[in-house]
């Protein structure tokens, strides 16, 4: 399902950035392209101008000459004098052109005698400035302009020059640079589909674990429920001596389990939203709030034949702000698992020490019991993970140090397990000072 997902979301964000992309992309091309021409245009009309200047300045014009000024300015000219093409105008290489040159140079004989007539003199010199496709692929720019401003010239009665020149070069020009864009626009959006890709996939990795622990718990919370409601079923169907005492002690049992399940639930749900309300912060003096500790768990450890120590250095601690009745649970559950894990000369002693800088205070409950091997050590804190199967059923649910887990990180703290010198577990829950 989340595999799905993955590729439709990828799609999606793809999709939509590359949409936007192309809609950028095109009208920066359409703006390049039409600077592009501009350009060019402005080119042809200087070379155009500074041709007629040249020829201005001459009193006899030669092949040479002309056939230097096309080769300097790239480009064909064409001459007409009291309104007859020069013999230059049939040489083979104008040929081509000579129809496409008379035809604008006619345009201009009209064109600049209705402005003479307008009396707008100006716009007669240079007239004509338009693109034409010749054959398949040679495209010509034209100009007309007269050399100089009479309107005896303009009537077509004075020299008049028409220059081709070719636009091959900006063809080119816009050609390769489409292509160019092409190609980067398809690196671009390859890059973004693997970017959607990585980035889809981080957003969905936590949904997805969030969805896969949801349902760990939710099967482990089943399997636990499953023992206690089948011995409750098969005492009601067989009722065997003190089937009662079983149903009550199942139920019990069940009750307890519930009471973790929702205890859990709550600290988590309090947790992500947030939500401080559960906790009633106070800043508390850990020597204090462990001494209370001892002094109410110590009776009870006795009676179960075992020992509970004290060891308090000689030194004052900063506060902490902390929920006096939380912090209480977190102990009694490292407490009853050290009472659990512990033979009968257990020992369990509660100790207390700060950072160097004094910003973390640690509280230990270590034991000198069974120990928990190093690669179960992270997993003892998972839902439902009992590393001990002699302890599987009964009190045991799996969720003691889950509960404790989730109480250390309300309190912006850390809870990990390290080995007691000489054997067994010490669990070291720090927290910051208030
Ligand atoms: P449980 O209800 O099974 O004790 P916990 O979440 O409290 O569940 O503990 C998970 C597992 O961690 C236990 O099943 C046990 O194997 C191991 N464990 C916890 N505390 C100790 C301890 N003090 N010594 C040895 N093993 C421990």
């Amino acid at each position: 399902m989340f595999k799905r997902l993955h590729y439709q979301l990828t799609g999606l964000c793809a999709l939509i950035t590359m949409a936007i992309l192309s809609v950028f992309s095109i009208l920066w091309l359409t703006i390049s392209e039409r600077t592009l021409r501009d350009n060019f245009n402005l080119s042809f009309l200087h070379h155009f101008q500074s041709l007629c200047g040249s020829l201005e300045q001459q009193s006899i014009l030669t092949y040479a000459f002309l056939l230097r000024m096309e080769q300097t300015n790239d480009c064909m000219i064409f001459l007409w004098d009291g309104g007859r093409p020069l013999a230059f105008n049939r040489t083979e290489s104008h040929a081509p052109y000579a129809d496409m040159a008379q035809e604008f140079y006619e345009n201009y004989l009209s064109d600049s005698l209705s402005d003479a007539e307008s009396g707008d003199s100006d716009t007669a010199r240079i007239l004509l400035l338009k693109n034409q496709n010749v054959g398949v692929d040679h495209i010509h720019m034209g100009a007309l302009s007269a050399m100089d401003q009479s309107i005896a010239q303009q009537r077509g009665e004075g020299p008049v020059l028409v220059m081709l020149s070719s636009t091959a070069s900006l063809r080119d020009r816009v050609v390769r640079q489409r292509i160019y864009f092409a190609l980067l626009s398809l690196g671009a959006c390859s890059a973004l589909t693997v970017f959607a890709w990585i980035f889809t996939g981080r957003m969905l990795g936590p949904i997805e674990e969030n969805q896969r622990s949801q349902l760990e718990f939710i099967s482990g919370a089943s399997h636990e429920l499953r023992t206690p409601l089948a011995v409750i079923l098969s005492s009601v169907e067989a009722k065997p001596p003190c089937y009662e005492e079983t149903i009550r002690s199942e139920s019990l049992r069940m009750g307890r389990l519930v009471e973790e399940l929702l205890t859990l639930t709550r600290l988590y749900h309090s947790g992500s939203k947030e939500d401080t309300n559960l906790l009633r912060l106070e800043p508390l003096e850990p020597d204090t709030l462990l001494i209370s500790f001892y002094e109410q768990m110590d009776i009870h450890v006795r009676s179960l034949g075992k020992r509970l120590r004290l060891e308090l250095p000689d030194r004052t601690f900063p506060k902490i702000r902390a929920d006096r009745d939380k912090v209480f649970q977190l102990f009694e559950i490292l407490v009853q698992n050290a009472l659990s894990y512990t033979g009968e000369d257990g020992v369990i002693t509660l100790s207390l020490t700060a950072d160097s800088r004094g910003d973390r205070i640690c509280f230990a409950i270590a034991d000198n019991g069974i120990g928990i091997p190093d690669g179960e050590k992270d997993k003892i804190f998972e839902r439902f993970y009992r590393a001990d199967s002699a302890h599987s059923s009964g009190e045991h649910f799996g969720l003691g140090l889950s509960i404790a887990m989730e109480i250390v990180r309300l309190h912006r703290g850390t809870l990990r397990v390290t080995d007691t010198p000489g054997g067994g577990s010490t669990f070291l829950c720090r927290f910051p000072k208030a």
